[in-house]
């Protein structure tokens, strides 16, 4: 099945862009990791057109309701990476879409808790993405750091390249199944080396790698877009005046491209991005 576009996020900005692909007849598929920011009952919106002061979680309810009543295939799974080969290929946990188009509706993107010394590392030796970067780490040492469904994920791609993977869940639980390498749960103090990471120190040991893969939550806006080549500026995905990405056929909005972080602008970028998809394919009839 090839989609005309696949909304990535349940948000007001994704469900908006839905809402209206939908109504122009297009064949869409929206995936989401959860119900984003709003799905919170202490959040109060005082300053929604045409509404008194309602529970963020009101708007959560009647946007899916929407999706159900527009008969939108939504499917709750998370998004690892986007490749280009013939179409795009929005690959899930589990699963891979084919699409013309894809929409980015991701959110805010939020700052992980840091380890010391990691962003500094990042490009040269520390990764956050598997499928990019493992192939230079054959037969090498490894760490990998995580404890959930997104860190096997990223373990299935490297244990092809390397048997010399090391699991550090950073002081959580191990919560799945599958993994056949040393795992140590201890909580990581920070990570060193030279020009290139070599070194991950824990609280009661210290271990030698020559490379290290994070994958300790679901890629955010900004993780995603690093796997995917989006260019990003002040951790805002950067589009042009079509609202797309500099990767053709991807396009971002709501809070995580540039501007002001509210629900209304969020929607409105979702339906411009929707007119402006439904444009282009009408080009192509
Ligand atoms: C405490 C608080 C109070 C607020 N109060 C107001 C207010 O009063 N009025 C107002 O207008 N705005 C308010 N906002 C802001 C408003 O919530 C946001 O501007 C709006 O929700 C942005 O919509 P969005 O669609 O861009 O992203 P979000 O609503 O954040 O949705 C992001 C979606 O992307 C999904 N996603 C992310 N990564 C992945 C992935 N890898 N794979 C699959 N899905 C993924 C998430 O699951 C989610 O469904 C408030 C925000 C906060 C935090």
């Amino acid at each position: 099945m090839l989609y005309d576009v696949i909304i990535v996020g349940g948000g007001p900005c994704g469900i908006t862009a839905a809402t209206y692909l939908k109504r122009f007849g297009r064949n869409i598929l929206l995936l989401k990791k959860d119900d984003g920011i709003l799905n919170n009952s202490k959040i109060e919106i005082e300053n929604y057109y045409g509404v008194d002061k309602t529970n963020a979680k009101y708007f959560v309810d009647i946007s899916n309701k929407k999706l159900h009543d527009l008969d939108i295939l939504v499917k709750e799974e998370s998004v690892v990476n986007i490749i280009y080969d013939d179409h795009l290929i929005v690959q899930t946990l589990n699963n891979k879409y084919e699409t013309k188009n894809v929409v980015l509706a991701l959110g805010l993107s939020r700052k992980k808790p840091l380890i010391k010394n990691m962003e500094k590392y990042i490009g040269l030796g520390a990764s956050y993405c598997a499928s990019c970067d493992g192939f230079f780490y054959k037969d090498k040492k490894i760490g990998l750091i995580g404890n959930d469904e997104y860190l096997l994920h990223e373990y299935n791609i490297l244990k092809n390249i390397t048997n010399e993977i090391t699991i550090f869940t950073n002081g959580k639980t191990l919560a799945v199944k599958g993994i056949n390498s040393k795992v140590v749960t201890d909580k990581i103090e920070y990570v060193e080396g030279n020009e290139y990471i070599n070194k991950i120190v824990t609280i009661n040991e210290s271990y030698d790698i020559d490379g290290l893969f994070i994958a300790d939550s679901i890629p955010n806006a900004d993780i995603l877009s690093q796997k995917i080549g989006l260019l990003v500026e002040n951790n805002e995905i950067v589009i042009n005046e079509l609202y797309m990405t500099n990767v053709p056929n991807i396009y971002a909005g709501g809070d995580c491209i540039k501007g002001i972080k509210q629900i209304t602008k969020a929607s409105y970028d979702g339906m411009v991005i929707a007119y402006n998809i439904n444009n282009e394919l009408n080009k192509n009839i």
